[in-house]
């Protein structure tokens, strides 16, 4: 399936599925601003328990805050987002259209790697079994000749996007005779500098308001923390903070459905650390987090890391995790290597001491932070874009199912009694309380069995119980599985055991 043909299906099946609607569809929606429906809000959950739970649970040395969305505004000038948290972006005057100038170039570049791979996949078919694609991307002057070009551009952009130099990223879209998606022109204006955060008025008085931030991360709210989280919770370094919650940035250019939203949910956590050990913790993340996300049941293949040329103000080391979404590998989670940009900013900005007396060199020092961010939305679509399958069954028919792993499924298992009478239903409600205290079930009576089967698969339940006239008499069920439609009759109190098993 074309890509770009899977992340619509993906789209309207998250709809007509009830996990994902656009938000305020009644007015015509509002661009890049989501809502989540009975199903989706189930998933979001269970993958927020599970990262959860992988940091504050199994990490003795982790502990869980929720800070305020609203934040003195002071910070947000220590943090250098009032000043640096731009993106470069240009507008094209034949549509009309706003683009991120970085990602114009970017793009251009992907279109380029695109061009290699092709001639990566001819070379592959041509030569079989010996093909060694290393040695051909070195070798061969066509690609050598594409590579090439992606190292001039690399070695432009992203030195002019660290100076700040606005006319050099536009001088660049000019000579690369990028054009508009939309119009296909090149009438570009010139590139401005754009501010994400959305800001908002504090206090019931227009001279006495202030003017407040709507936090664009939620890392800020754990650095302000640091002081009244080490101190209650007596924690000694190495030592971390972890947080979920929404984030706010307007940006530029809002598409990819869930993957680009102005409103959003990060999951984030910051470990505290003795100067001079940032690598070593560094290494340590990546590879605990790589370990996280394939627990999702996403094969490794679909995960790289990215790390990053040009630095943020505030970072030593970064790189990201990138997820082959739909629209190509994108970034995912961010894993950062802060210093103690952001303790020493805050010390700095308040005027209040921001250190840690370290009992064991008895020296004091402001800790350094490895950061991991990931974006709940962005793990959302992974989970649900890996999931969707579309199957051609034995009868000739097909269905559509959802092969999110069973511990993340909105719903465990549903009870369906085979008929809405000859006290079937009776039986199936007493199923269903013994089941939901556990679980979370799903009961359904209307429909043929096989259309129920169908919608479930479609949410992605692993398991259906169906009740029929021997449960009357044996007090047995059939306990269809998901993936493989295989069914299987079991005693009614085998029922609870078996599917914890799978969870
Ligand atoms: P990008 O380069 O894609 O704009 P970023 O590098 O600005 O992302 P970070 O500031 O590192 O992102 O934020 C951490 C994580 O938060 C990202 O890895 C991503 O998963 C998530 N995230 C950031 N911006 C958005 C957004 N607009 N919509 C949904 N998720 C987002």
């Amino acid at each position: 399936m074309a890509n770009e043909d899977l992340l619509k299906k993906i789209i309207a099946h998250a709809k007509e599925y009830g996990f994902v609607f656009p938000s305020s569809e009644l007015y015509d929606g509002l661009a890049a601003v989501y809502d989540y429906g009975q199903n989706g809000v189930e998933l979001k959950r269970n993958i927020v328990d599970y990262w959860w739970k992988s940091m504050v649970q199994y990490h003795e040395n982790i502990v869980g805050i929720d800070t305020a969305i609203f934040m003195h505004p002071t910070i947000w000038k220590a943090s250098g987002h009032v000043d640096a948290f731009n993106d470069p972006m240009i507008d094209n005057k034949d549509s009309k259209k706003r683009y991120r100038a970085d990602v114009l170039v970017e793009e251009h570049m992907a279109k380029i790697e695109d061009k290699v791979q092709k001639e990566v996949e001819k070379a592959a078919a041509r030569f079989g079994d010996s093909f060694d694609e290393a040695m051909y991307r070195t070798t061969n002057p066509r690609v050598m000749g594409y590579l090439q070009q992606i190292e001039e551009i690399r070695g432009r952009l992203y030195p002019a996007m660290e100076a700040n130099d606005l006319e050099g990223i536009k001088a660049l879209i000019e000579e690369l005779g990028i054009t508009c998606p939309l119009s296909g022109s090149k009438n570009w204006t010139e590139v401005r500098q754009f501010n994400l955060m959305f800001s908002t008025q504090m206090g019931s008085t227009a001279e006495g308001a202030n003017t407040i931030y709507l936090r664009p991360e939620t890392a800020q709210g754990i650095f302000v923390n640091y002081l009244n989280v080490q101190k209650t919770g007596r924690m000694k370094l190495p030592f971390g903070i972890a947080q979920v919650g929404k984030a706010f940035r307007n940006e530029i250019v809002a598409r990819q459905f869930i993957f680009r939203m102005r409103e959003f949910e990060q999951m984030e956590m910051q470990y505290f650390i003795q100067p001079g050990t940032e690598r070593e913790w560094f290494e340590y993340w990546k590879q605990q987090r790589i370990q996280w996300h394939k627990g999702l049941g996403i094969p490794e293949e679909n995960y790289r890391f990215h790390d990053h040329e040009k630095l943020a103000h505030y970072a030593n080391a970064a790189t990201d995790i990138e997820f082959r979404f739909p629209m190509g590998f994108k970034e995912l989670e961010g894993i950062h290597s802060r210093t103690d940009f952001d303790l020493g900013a805050h010390q700095e900005f308040s005027g209040k001491k921001i250190a840690y007396f370290d009992p064991d060199t008895n020296e004091s020092y402001v800790p350094y932070v490895i950061e991991t961010s990931i974006g709940l939305d962005r793990t959302f679509l992974a989970v649900l874009s890996h999931a969707y399958a579309e199957e051609q069954l034995e009868d000739g028919s097909e269905r559509v199912v959802l092969r999110i792993p069973p511990f993340l499924a909105p719903y465990k298992v549903a009870v369906l009694p085979l008929t809405k009478k000859d006290g079937l239903p009776e039986k199936g409600r007493e199923i269903m309380d013994r089941l939901k205290r556990q679980f979370m079930c799903y009961y359904e009576e209307k429909d043929t069995i096989g259309k129920r089967y169908r919608r479930q698969d479609a949410i992605g339940t692993p398991y259906c119980i169906t009740i029929d006239h021997q449960t009357l008499q044996d007090n047995t069920v059939t306990l269809r599985e998901r993936d493989t439609m295989t069914q299987e009759r079991v005693p009614v109190e085998a029922i609870a055991g078996k599917i914890a098993a799978k969870l």
